[in-house]
This record gives structure tokens, sequence and C-alpha cells, in this order.
């Protein structure tokens, strides 16, 4: 698998330097040019490549095709050339229904069935099968077309009790719910602390470029990788939990770069990843047509009395309770900047 995304890696930046070299001659090459020159010398450019399914190196230079057309359509930048240290991915079928998925098992061209981590969800056409590598591991990612559904079907219904909901975000608390709701924020930065030490230490102590270079690298990106798997998944699971319950959603906008300015919560902050959980929250609101209020940045959520309405002047991080001089209620901070985010 690495040397089909090898191959794919080839394919791309050859037909990106003909096509710069067409530039050059006022020559516009289309990717059917581009594709045909490949195609006229791989064998013997690339010998290697005869081993290897040939639909690698042609959906690479379909990509570029995209690339540049989207290029020319000012969508994006010029496409550049990939290099030996980035993605490492090739998509493996030949257009539609050209792969098989059985249960836990796919058949990749040229490598045969695979036994797969987990099944194949959903039943239908398969049009695209993309296969790359994060940290060591392989992904399949599998492009279906259901016969049975439009968009997000396969998502369970809501229930039925929603009910509008404000949502404060915090260090200790990832996020605190009007209605009483909280999740927990796992931190893992913080208890990864040590090993990553001893990772980047170890890798410091190697030769650069030498075997055990490599090794340590590998090590030391698996406990990043670790961390980051562990955010992503608190994450995904309070954000689908709050929009299942949700009518309407209330946050606040948070001045993320103006708080990690304040050294002492700035590493909290970071490992926290506020803004990663907000766009979560956002985009699965988004998905079903839940409607999200972003309160005001100078909105003061937490020094208003969710009661009766009257403004505290000297509210600190450290007060974890809400007194109120002129009600005389009494409510953990959180909840009470949470209950005037909720949108009416
Ligand atoms: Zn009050």
């Amino acid at each position: 698998m690495s040397k089909h995304a090898g191959y794919a890696r080839v394919a791309y930046n050859f037909g990106l330097s003909s096509f710069k070299a067409g530039l050059d001659n006022d020559e516009w090459r289309s990717f059917v040019d581009i594709k045909r020159e490949f195609n006229a010398v791989k064998y013997d450019k690339f010998h290697w490549c005869k081993e290897l399914s040939q639909n690698a190196s042609k959906n690479a230079i379909h990509n570029l095709g995209d690339a540049i057309t989207r290029w020319r359509k000012g969508q994006n930048r010029f496409p550049v050339c990939k290099n030996r240290s980035g993605k490492c991915s090739y998509q493996a079928d030949n257009g539609e229904g050209t792969i098989e998925v059985h249960k836990k098992r796919i058949n990749v061209p040229k490598i045969g069935w695979i036994r797969m981590r987990e099944e194949l969800r959903y039943s239908g056409e398969i049009t695209k099968v993309v296969i790359s590598r994060y940290n060591d591991k392989w992904f399949a990612s599998i492009t279906v077309r259901r016969l049975d559904s439009s968009n997000y079907q396969h998502q369970p219904t809501l229930l039925d009790d929603r009910e509008p909901i404000g949502i404060d975000v915090g260090i200790n608390t990832l996020a605190t719910c009007s209605n009483g709701d909280t999740y927990d924020n796992p931190r893992p930065l913080q208890r990864y602390l040590r090993k990553l030490a001893r990772a980047n230490r170890r890798l410091s102590r190697r030769q650069k470029g030498s075997q055990n270079w490599y090794k340590a690298k590998k090590l030391l990106s698996g406990v990043h990788n670790r961390i980051a798997n562990i955010r992503e998944d608190a994450h995904h699971q309070a954000t689908i939990r709050i929009v299942r319950k949700a009518s309407a959603i209330g946050i606040e906008t948070l001045n993320i770069s103006g708080m990690l300015k304040n050294r002492k919560i700035a590493k909290a902050l970071s490992d926290s990843a506020l803004a990663g959980f907000l766009m979560k929250l956002k985009y699965k609101a988004n998905r079903r047509g839940i409607p999200i209020d972003e309160a005001d940045r100078f909105f003061a959520s937490s020094k208003t009395c969710s009661n009766c309405g009257h403004k505290k002047a000297d509210l600190i991080l450290s007060d974890r309770t809400y007194h109120c001089s002129e009600c005389g209620f009494e409510i953990d901070r959180d909840l009470n900047a949470a209950i005037n985010l909720c949108p009416a």
C-alpha cells in the first residue's frame, strides 16, 4: 500500500511538471493529455510500477486535473508537488462498483483481500475507495451511494422532548448545559505530559536521520496521536449528546487568542481545545437544522444573575458559586452562565 501511495505521488508530480512545462510553452495540457503522456513513458521511466495497480496513477492524475480546474476558477491556489513526508494515500478504485467489500474484508486491486477492523455500515454502490496511512495505521475511506436515502437519514431521529440549551464552555468542565447536564474535559495533554517529555528526550538523543531516530520519531508521534484521539472522542461524544436534546443552542463567543495571553490558563486552555469543540457543535447542529445563537463577546454571561438579571461587578475566576447580592440567589457559576446563554 505504501508502494501504491508512492506511485500515486510520482504520477501526480510527473503530471504537474508536465502541466507547468505546457504553461511555459503557452499550451494548456488537459488531464487527458497528461494521462496519455504519462502512460506512454511509465513503463520505461518507472519500471517498478508494473507490479502495481494502475488505478493509483490514473486517479492521482484525475485529482491533479481537478486541482488545476479549481485553480483556474480561482477556488484554490496553484497545486504543489507532493513530497515523501506528506500524506500517504491513494485512490484504489477504478470507478463505481469496482471494489468489493464483504463483511470485514475488502478486495483491493493487486493486493487482494484485506481484513478490516470493522464492517462497512452502509449498503449500496461503492463509488470510491481511498486508502491512507495515519500514524502507521492504514485506513480505507469508502464512499457509498445509498439507494434508499437522501442526506443524513442514517442519523438517529431526534428526541421529542427537545428544549433550548445554553452552553457554558470551560477548562474544568468542558461544557455545562442550562438543563443541568455537564460534560467533563479529559485534558489528555496533562495526563500524557511525562510520556511526551520522555519521547521527546529520546528523540533528541538519537542521531538525526538514523534508523533509531525514525523509531523515536514514530514513538513521539504515537503519543501525540493518542492525545488528539482522546480529545476528539470526548468532543464528539459531548456534542452529539447535546444536539440530540436541543431545539436551539446558545453559546458564547470566546476570545480564545485573548485568553491564551493569560499565562496561567494558556496550557490548560490549549489542552481543552475549545475552538475545536465549538466547531463540532456548530456543524452537527447545522446538519440537523438546529439554530445556534452566539452571544456577543461582551455579553457578561457569568456576571449576570440568571434569576433577577442583576449584574455583578466583582466576580473573579476562582468564585465557583454565584451569590446574587440583590435577590440572594445562589447557583453554580457555570450553570448560571449557561442559563444566561440559553436562547429564549
Ligand atoms: Zn439575583
